[in-house]
């Protein structure tokens, strides 16, 4: 039985306790996980902010943008292992992580290793009162000990995501991926190890949130910023945690995301971007579209189009290349999407495909599946329209006016993401900027260049990564003045 330890100043680590790593496919064990406890994560964040004050600390921009190329070397030399060790942990497609998860962390190190070395900062010469003038510029430094907690949807590609650009500032981080999904995560030290990433700047410590290694290492002193993906409830408590110290957040929290669907749009466009917007990932990403809005004399033709979508999805192995729907993460995550499922009904919803269990006669009926569903028929302020469910599912609501649309869309405390679906290009802007969210798409779905700002309004999140908004996060601007 293979075991994840935890990573810590350049070594692998091994805890007091541990815990089972399932396959969500089929419910097998295929690792033990260690658990990192107080001191071990005491011991992370020493190692972190020794890498400061050492080798990392004192390279400069360029040393470091080469080693995480180096890094993002090191991931596509060993692309299968991250590919079968993603797929392993989340039961997604093996098409999805070969052609999502492991190509974007590769390329999340080399976006930020080269922006950061592109990354200006402002310079004024001012005039001073006396007439005299002043020289006024910034200068980036790192923020320290940067505490990196993530979800176990996108496990490697999140994880990258806060990773590369911290690391590109010139902070040590510690990270604590997701209980569900310990794997990609370990494999990064040995690729961390292999690009001469010096010891201490990246460490792992597995374990779960509260009373272990996710509520350690928000509380601890010496973390001086805490970036966090996951549920929204989660980073209120994060927030709590840190608030006394007044650290710095980046929260990329949960959606209720809408599409809106106009009569003039490129119909077959639709239905195929709404079924990978509604399916994808077996609906766990935190940019799928729960909430669709259809105007109406294309209501029925519309529903009757993603029905036949969402029945013909393969749910197969994750491990078969022609699999197109995996399993949720957990029995305990389809314990709570299954519970919405029945509260759709319960709520006088229309089930129009879906809403329980698929039975396959073999390994993968004690995994964690569940039929795609698509739901019509409830009212907008029916619970599963206004709660984020995070599976494969989707409600189905006409529209009469554009208006009506953007009211129905907005309608959340979310605020995540948007799609837009019509052939006028007038109303395509003027629908998306009319959006309450961080990104809205317009005939497209999760298509994004890395340099533009990612984040969400609401619950949805606070800040924004990508491009230089991530560099901003994860570092701070030192403002000098001179006198001339
Ligand atoms: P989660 O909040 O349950 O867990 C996320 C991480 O936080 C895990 O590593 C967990 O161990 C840790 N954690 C939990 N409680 C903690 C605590 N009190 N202190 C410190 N750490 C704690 O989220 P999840 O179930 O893993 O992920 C699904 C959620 O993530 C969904 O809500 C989804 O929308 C959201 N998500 C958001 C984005 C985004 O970019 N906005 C991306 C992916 C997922």
């Amino acid at each position: 039985m293979k075991s994840f330890l935890n990573y810590i100043d350049g070594r692998f680590v091994r805890g007091k306790r541990e815990f089972a790593d399932v396959n969500p496919a089929d419910g097998s064990v295929i690792a033990q996980v260690t658990e990192a406890d107080q001191e071990q994560v005491d011991e992370a964040v020493h190692a972190a902010r020794r890498a400061l004050r050492g080798e990392w600390g004192g390279l400069t921009v360029r040393e470091r943008a080469a080693r995480l190329h180096k890094v993002a070397d090191a991931i596509e030399k060993r692309f299968d292992c991250f590919v079968q060790a993603e797929v392993a942990d989340t039961g997604k497609p093996i098409s999805l992580a070969s052609r999502l998860d492991v190509p974007r962390a590769a390329a999340n190190f080399r976006v930020f290793a080269d922006l950061v070395k592109m990354a200006g900062v402002e310079a004024f010469q001012t005039e001073t009162p006396d007439g005299k003038s002043a020289l006024n510029y910034a200068v980036r430094k790192p923020l320290g000990v940067v505490g990196v907690i993530t979800p176990w949807n996108l496990p490697l590609l999140l994880l990258t995501w806060k990773v590369a650009p911290a690391l590109a500032c010139g902070n040590a981080v510690v990270v604590k991926p997701s209980e569900e999904t310990p794997a990609t995560a370990t494999l990064l030290a040995e690729a961390m190890q292999k690009a001469g990433i010096p010891n201490g700047a990246y460490n792992v410590v597995h374990g779960f949130g509260p009373g272990s290694a996710g509520e350690f290492l928000t509380q601890h002193a010496d973390v001086n910023a805490v970036t966090f993906t996951g549920e929204s409830k989660t980073g209120a408590a994060i927030m709590q945690a840190v608030a006394s110290a007044v650290k710095p957040v980046s929260f990329e929290l949960g959606g209720k995301n809408a599409a809106i669907v106009f009569a003039d749009c490129n119909f077959e466009n639709a239905v195929d971007g709404l079924a990978e917007a509604v399916f994808l990932n077996t609906g766990q990403v935190c940019l799928c579209a729960e909430r669709v809005y259809v105007e109406r004399n294309i209501f029925d033709r519309f529903v009757e189009a993603l029905k036949q979508k969402a029945e013909r999805l393969n749910a197969g192995w994750p491990t078969d290349r022609s699999t197109e729907l995996g399993p949720l993460i957990s029995a305990q995550h389809r314990e709570k999407v299954l519970s919405y499922y029945r509260l759709a009904r319960e709520e006088g919803a229309v089930v129009v495909t879906g809403g329980g269990v698929p039975q396959f006669g073999d390994g993968r009926d004690q995994g964690f599946y569940v039929q795609p569903t698509i739901y019509t028929g409830l009212p907008e302020s029916a619970r599963c329209v206004k709660e984020e469910i995070f599976g494969p599912v989707c409600h189905i609501a006409a529209f009469d006016s554009e208006e009506q649309a953007i009211a129905m869309a907005n309608d959340t405390k979310y605020g995540l993401a948007a799609s837009i679906w019509t052939s006028d290009l007038k109303r395509g802007h003027r629908v998306a900027q009319s959006m309450n969210v961080g990104i809205t798409w317009v005939n497209c779905w999760f298509l994004r260049d890395l340099r533009t700002p990612f984040g969400g309004v609401g619950l949805s999140g606070i800040g924004r990564e990508g491009g230089i908004h991530s560099l901003n996060f994860y570092s701070e601007l030192n403002n000098i003045c001179i006198q001339l």
